[in-house]
């Protein structure tokens, strides 16, 4: 007799999805698990097959295999990219963790901190502002540096004292609060966007969120920011909170359907990844052509200043720079040469392409704390690469990406040496710079500027 897993996987897994592999093995070395293993079942097509012989009754699903390398898998999809046959392995990989947690006895205290973080922190952006004010507090007022000086994080497991040594400042005040929800373009309007402002991303980059209103209004778009979205949901649906992370997408969907805008803009690739697949989480539902609109209209903010509204200032700067590309980003916004154009158009800055830059980093939204092994290995290997690029600053286009790397360049001791950056905040920093330069009428203070000022 079938067992109640077994039945739930077969009416929640997309069959057809599932037949559509044909096995071939062209995704195999793309997989970054797989290549760390060397195992068939830490594979996509690995991990197909297991899917499918737990539909098909071959395979207990309760017996913890399926589990182990549906967790251990990173999310990245750089198998789909691979697929001749165009699996979507990232939509099984959704339905399948999602019958699967539901099966999961937590310990009564994990059951109690998911519930605060999925249902209670993430879709209320008023109470993560609450916590960025309190992470604030800890980090100025000097208690960060002294539970550091007393010893006091050593009680913390490894992964979280790392983290805790790479938060970048926190604030209580998001981009709303800071610029309003309505930003008009400078000069000539080419076109209104609608600002996704992010959950995590607008308590801990908020500057990052006001640097992508100035170029996006640089660039001759108004920006509006509508103040009711929320969270984007990958997160819950990574986790498998599929149901969780539908309420949060009809409410977006929602929000900014009532904007009326011609593109809706992110500046983190998981979440920008999220919104595009819209469509496809509440196709089902009453708001499934509403979710068809928004999710049509979702662009990276590099695709919104390369191929829409062409930023008109390129910015100066003196840097040698590497680019890591964000998974979700490249492999399924398929945004990967904007970002690398709107670096090589600044002045004077050196670009040096990283070798496997589309390679996952080992971040994966909160992979790096659930399976630290497997991303310190990951994050291990990436560094090497960085390191032979001799770059000085490693741009990314993701939150996590940047985090992740930060924590690379942490781990080797190169804080001082390398500096972590999202592109937008390069891009603005760079423009700033040109501009002082003409204010000042001289060099952005780099080296070939240096010596055109002495010989002047
Ligand atoms: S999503 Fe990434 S880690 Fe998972 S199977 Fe595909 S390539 Fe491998
Ligand atoms: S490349 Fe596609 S069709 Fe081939 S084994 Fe991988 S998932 Fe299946």
């Amino acid at each position: 007799m079938m067992s109640q897993l077994t039945e739930k996987l077969k009416l929640t897994l997309d069959y057809d999805e599932l037949t559509n592999c044909m096995r071939c093995g062209f995704c195999i070395p793309a997989c970054p698990t797989y290549r760390e293993t060397g195992l068939e079942a830490a594979s996509p097509r690995g991990r197909i097959a297991l899917m499918k012989a737990a539909v098909d009754g071959l395979m207990d699903p309760d017996e913890g295999k399926l589990r182990d390398q549906l967790n251990l898998c990173l999310g990245c999809r750089a198998c789909e990219i691979a697929c001749p046959s165009g699996v979507k392995y990232g939509h099984l990989l959704e339905q399948a963790r999602d019958v699967l947690e539901e099966k999961v006895e937590y310990p009564w205290w994990i059951e109690k901190i998911r519930t605060l973080v999925f249902r209670y922190l993430f879709p209320s952006q008023r109470k993560l502002q609450l916590l960025g004010s309190l992470m604030a507090f800890y980090q100025r007022s000097g208690l960060a540096a002294a539970a550091r000086k007393l010893g006091l994080l050593r009680f913390l497991p490894k992964q979280v004292r790392d983290m805790e040594a790479i938060l970048p400042k926190a604030t209580g005040k998001g981009v709303v609060e800071q610029l309003g929800t309505i930003i008009p373009a400078k000069g000539e309007k080419v076109a209104t966007v609608a600002l996704f402002r992010g959950c995590i991303m607008d308590v801990l980059f908020t500057e990052t969120n006001k640097n992508t209103v100035r170029l996006l209004t640089e660039a001759g778009c108004e920006v509006i920011i509508p103040s009711d979205q929320n969270c984007c949901g990958a997160l819950h649906a990574h986790s498998g909170q599929r149901n969780l992370a539908k309420e949060l997408a009809r409410k977006n969907v929602e929000v900014f359907y009532e904007a009326g805008v011609d593109y809706i803009v992110s500046n983190a690739g998981g979440c920008g990844a999220m919104l595009k697949e819209y469509d496809h989480l509440l196709k089902d539902e009453e708001l499934g052509e509403k979710a068809k609109w928004f999710a049509e209209r979702v662009k990276d903010i590099s695709e919104i200043l390369i191929d829409i509204a062409p930023l008109k200032i390129k910015g100066t700067m003196n840097r040698r720079v590497t680019y890591q590309d964000s998974c979700h980003l490249r492999n399924v916004m398929k945004v990967s040469s904007q970002p690398r154009k709107l670096l090589r158009q600044v002045d004077q800055l050196e670009y040096k392409e990283l070798f496997e830059a589309d390679r996952c980093c080992g971040s994966a939204g909160i992979y790096n704390i659930i399976q630290p092994e497997m991303s310190m290995s990951l994050l291990d290997h990436k560094m090497e690469n960085v390191s032979k690029t001799k770059a000085d600053v490693i741009v990314t286009a993701n939150p996590g990406c940047l985090l992740q790397m930060k924590l690379g360049v942490h781990r080797e001791g190169l804080s001082d040496q390398v500096e972590t950056v999202h592109i937008v905040d390069l891009i603005a920093e760079a423009i700033e710079l040109e501009k002082k330069m003409k204010e000042e009428g001289s060099g952005c203070g780099c080296e070939h500027h240096k010596k055109e000022d002495k010989s002047a």
